[in-house]
């Protein structure tokens, strides 16, 4: 009994993730080591990878939403995700940019599918070749993200954070990387449960299936293969599951914790030798969590290289990055501060900045910057934006972040303020035909909403300062306001008729 309930606090622990990915499979690429990569590893030395000169390499970037145009990446997160892979792969001496600026693609089919194949046959159809094709969907598949070697890279948007990894993992495997625990994707065998204790000694090798990512899209094949399990005295290294030498064993193939101060796994795993190590955390094309990620290994730098240079050189008719946005100030030029400005119809611009390509503009509520209402990236120095009427009648302040198709680590400058006015760009100042009573109230007694109309049915919302909604239901006789709510102001918020009014209340 002891040792089954030892046993699910374990695998209770190695599921304890970061939270956004916490439903998500780390990666749907089973990868395998391709008769490129394996040649490429016999044959050291043979494949200059000139590891002084940086490579620019292309991408696509799909932005995926869905039919209506709803549901695409967080302006800022896709922004920042970019400046972290560039990051990323520094080290490689490997550097991105955007061919031709983000693809915009309104398309529900893509933004949720459930299966690889669906995804595949659409970017057949959308790739542009010659580039590293990237899709950031809302659902991959079950997926944090996934690379069709042929086809491309497929990120779901929960893991394509500016702290995320996901992104250089997926387009490590598009270079040819496989994981480091190759062979353990099925446990021991190729279609087994992965293999969450590890108190025997590994076998000698272990079977995996790469069907579904191999070099072309062929259906009717099950592919499996067998992989040497890799030994902690190295002697198997040169052949073992990923065949780098300078990646240590690794049988981990599901998302673990790490322990931060030694950049390892907390449990240990027992070599076919019946040595016991623990996994290195943080190696990128490891399943760790992404706070401990941070690096590739100097081998995978050189294969990722030598299969840019050797089967990928049509990628790099351009190697000649574009200027550099030096140390840049934004002149803003409308609104002004002070300016008072209709809620749905924020017209803003600035002056242009030299080598900037984009532009990341932000609308917060407060000077710290710190809970941005809307934010939507630009290419001229012009944007209109939108916010619900909640934040009318008062201040709220603006930045602007210039990027461009090769540097994207930005961040905001000079922040302006500006007023928002419950005015809308029709002129009409809104009207409430409804009011709350009492509108100072004390915790655990009831509010009631007064109309003149018919409110029965309509959705009313309870906010903090801050726009969190803390309460949502339609309007019956009365609200309960709840005892643990803290003492101030408050948002009473009712949807009718097309149009939004807002009343604060005082909780006390
Ligand atoms: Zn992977």
């Amino acid at each position: 009994m002891l040792k089954r309930i030892s046993l699910i606090m374990l695998s209770f622990g190695f599921y304890a993730l970061s939270m956004a990915q916490s439903s998500l499979n780390p990666c749907g690429t089973f990868d395998h080591r391709s008769e490129w990569l394996q040649n490429f590893q016999r044959n050291k030395g043979l494949i200059d990878t000139r590891g002084g000169e940086k490579i620019y390499v292309p991408l696509s970037v799909f932005v995926v939403s869905k039919d209506d145009g709803s549901g695409e990446i967080d302006a800022a997160e896709l922004v920042g995700s970019l400046c972290t892979l560039n990051e990323d792969f520094e080290d490689s001496n490997i550097e991105f940019y955007l061919q031709g600026g983000f693809k915009y693609l309104s398309q529900s089919e893509m933004y949720n599918h459930d299966n690889t194949t669906d995804a595949a046959l659409q970017m057949f159809d959308l790739n542009v070749p010659n580039t590293i094709n990237c899709y950031i969907v809302g659902t991959a598949a079950g997926n944090c993200g996934y690379n069709l070697p042929y086809a491309g890279v497929v990120l779901d948007i929960n893991c394509t954070g500016s702290e995320d990894h996901t992104w250089a993992h997926e387009i490590g495997h598009n270079l040819s990387l496989p994981h480091p625990f190759l062979g353990w994707e099925g446990g021991y065998g190729y279609d087994g449960p992965s293999v969450e204790s590890f108190s025997q000694p590994a076998p000698e090798t272990v079977l995996y299936n790469y069907t579904l990512f191999k070099d072309s899209l062929l259906l009717d094949t099950l592919i499996i293969d067998t992989a040497y399990v890799e030994k902690v005295d190295g002697s198997n290294c040169e052949f073992a599951a990923d065949g780098f030498c300078d990646t240590p064993p690794d049988y981990l193939a599901y998302r673990w914790s790490c322990n931060l101060s030694t950049g390892q796994s907390t449990g240990n795993m027992i070599d076919p030798n019946g040595e016991s190590f623990k996994s290195d955390a943080t190696l990128i094309m490891s399943y760790a969590n992404d706070e401990c990620a941070a690096r590739f290994s100097p081998e995978q730098s050189e294969a990722m290289r030598a299969n840019l240079l050797d089967i990928k050189s049509d990628y790099l008719s351009n190697q000649v990055p574009a200027a550099s946005i030096e140390d840049f100030t934004v002149t803003y030029t409308y609104p002004v501060d002070g300016e008072s400005v209709a809620f749905d119809y924020i017209d803003m611009s600035w002056e242009p900045v030299e080598n900037a390509t984009h532009y990341l503009v932000q609308i917060y509520l407060n000077e710290g910057l710190t809970s941005a209402l809307w934010k939507d990236i630009v290419t001229d120095p012009m944007a209109i934006g939108e916010i619900p009427e909640i934040y009318a009648e008062r201040d709220v302040y603006w930045t602007v972040s210039p990027f461009s198709n090769y540097e994207f680590c930005t961040s905001p400058d000079n922040p302006q303020k500006f007023y928002i006015s419950n005015v809308s760009s029709t002129g009409e100042a809104s009207i409430r035909n409804w009011n709350v009573v009492p509108s100072i109230v004390t915790r655990g007694n009831s509010i009631a909403i007064e109309s003149e109309g018919n409110l029965n049915g309509a959705d009313m919302v309870i906010r903090d300062m801050t726009g969190k909604i803390l309460l949502s239901e339609k309007i019956n006789n009365q609200v309960d306001i709840p005892a643990t709510w803290s003492t101030g102001i408050y948002l009473v918020q009712i949807r009718s008729n097309e149009s939004i009014h807002t009343q604060k209340i005082v909780v006390r």
